[in-house]
């Protein structure tokens, strides 16, 4: 690939600069002028810029481009009206130091999608603070543990997890200074309540838990796991970064969860992948309210909206009030879609979801197929890998028929784990071609593996040391034309 430097030749020009019409300012002092004459910018013209930056653009993969199946991480396609919704100068210009007084248009959005997401988790009160859902686990976190030490039982410092749990929450956990306890998932892939029953105990500050969970299944029991938490004086916490299976139908708070932490980035339409803004609102019991983070948006009787710090708030966990641009996505996101659009994401991710688990389901080993699942399924690499053929080969494989892999090597409960979320704004049209371009390559394992093996050929730069990447940033030579 071309760079700009390499495109430069001398005398060209990408702008056009009037004439100087003021007098030329006196010499420079002595000392400061350059030594050479240029400082070598590139000279290329605007065409050649702006052409430039297209080919980039086109080299890297994104969803404008074509489906993005990556499992957890919800890359759905965010509508564009959500964009310039939160570009409207007077949403995206206010300071975040204006008074009260001067910003209630953004506290109103603001406490109008706080009740949104309250009523969608079934929950009393939250927080919009935190930046993203590690973030918000994090939160959860605090606000259990202050409860807990406020009641005098501040030794309760466990928190219970299932062995498929995303690695944020064992993360998290530890940061805020808790024990992390493993708990088992029986052979349907769900927690084992007798495992729970065994680890509970006097030491429990929470059970956490991703539901429906990440294999894809909605924990059948759930009402049996939150209560057995209960009982044991411990709360719970759903780590709800899958809520796009559930949006409309089923509430956490519904199930005997006390908090739950939401991905506006993921589930709301807000783009993500990038390493953009994303935003990990946390909903929670009444009982938690008054440790939430500062500070929450409240209404007076006159109908004037404040910021206000919760009586025994744990503290601030972001500058101001969290990243409000995602907020307003969020809040047109929801407006747009209503109650019943809502409901229909999550049909349609599961309708989608389903759809290319059962096309699948024959090429690849579905390792837990117990029935439908819900908005994202575990395939196994394993049948692939006596031909010697490994799932990432099959990941880069993918790439050169123009698909985003999927989510690999997680959870860790499954071999040779792919791990496959369409979303629900995929059309059958493409559902199809990834189902074409899967059983073409379960093909050349049998018949050329090496073309797997070999993968990617076809994309700007081939197959990378991500054991290094993980050290060295810059990792290719870029392919430079001099
Ligand atoms: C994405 C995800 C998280 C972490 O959320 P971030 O916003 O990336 O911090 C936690 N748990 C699960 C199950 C997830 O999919």
């Amino acid at each position: 690939m071309k760079t700009v430097f390499s495109m430069s030749s001398s005398g060209r020009m990408g702008v056009s600069l009037p004439a100087l019409d003021v007098p030329p300012s006196a010499e420079l002092p002595e000392g400061l002028e350059r030594e050479s004459g240029s400082i070598g910018l590139p000279e290329v013209t605007e065409g050649q810029v702006m052409r430039h930056f297209i080919e980039l653009s086109n080299a890297n993969y994104h969803v404008d481009k074509g489906m993005y199946p990556l499992g957890s991480c919800t890359m759905k396609y965010n509508p564009r009206q959500n964009e310039d919704i939160a570009r409207m100068p007077g949403l995206a210009g206010l300071h975040p130091l204006s008074p009260d007084a001067m910003a209630q248009g953004t506290l109103e959005l603001m406490h109008r999608l706080s009740g949104y997401l309250c009523e969608i988790t079934g929950f009393e009160a939250i927080t919009l603070q935190p930046a993203a859902g590690a973030q918000g686990e994090f939160c959860g976190l605090m606000l259990i543990t202050s409860y807990h030490r406020d009641r005098g039982e501040g030794h309760r410092n466990e928190v219970l997890m299932p062995d498929s749990a995303h690695g944020t929450n064992p993360a998290t956990s530890t940061l805020a200074g808790c024990k992390v306890i493993g708990v088992s998932s029986n052979d349907r892939g769900e927690v084992d309540p007798e495992d729970l029953r065994r680890k509970v105990g006097p030491n429990t500050a929470a059970f956490m838990l991703t539901n429906p969970n990440t294999l894809g299944l909605f924990e059948s029991k759930i009402g049996e796991l939150t209560s057995i938490v209960h009982e044991a004086g411990g709360l719970n916490y759903m780590d709800g970064a899958n809520m796009n299976a559930l949006l409309g139908v089923a509430r956490p708070g519904d199930m005997g969860f006390d908090v739950c932490h939401l991905n506006l980035h993921k589930t709301f339409g807000t783009p993500h992948g990038g390493g953009g803004p994303g935003s990990g609102p946390v909903a929670c019991i009444s009982d938690l309210e008054r440790y939430l983070p500062d500070s929450i948006v409240s209404k007076d009787s006159d109908g004037r909206y404040f910021l206000q710090k919760p009586d025994r708030s744990f503290g601030r966990l972001l500058a101001f009030h969290g990243n409000v641009g995602v907020l307003y996505r969020a809040y047109a996101y929801i407006r747009t879609l209503g109650a019943d659009g809502l409901c229909e994401v999550t049909e349609n991710a599961l309708i989608n979801a389903n759809y290319l688990k059962e096309k699948l389901k024959g090429i690849f080993e579905l390792p837990f197929d117990d029935g439908p699942c819900m908005h994202e399924f575990v395939l196994s690499g394993d049948r692939q890998l006596e031909k010697g053929v490994k799932t990432l080969d099959i990941a880069k494989r993918l790439l050169d028929y123009g698909f985003h892999a999927p989510t690999i090597y997680f959870p860790l409960i499954v071999h040779e784990a792919m791990m496959i979320e369409p979303t629900e704004t995929e059309g059958i049209e493409d559902l199809d071609s990834f189902i074409a371009a899967m059983e073409s390559i379960a093909r050349e394992v049998e018949e050329k593996p090496h073309l797997v093996t070999d993968a990617p050929v076809n994309t700007p730069v081939l197959r990378l040391d991500e054991v290094a990447a993980v050290k060295e940033l810059c990792i290719v030579e870029p392919r430079v034309e001099e």
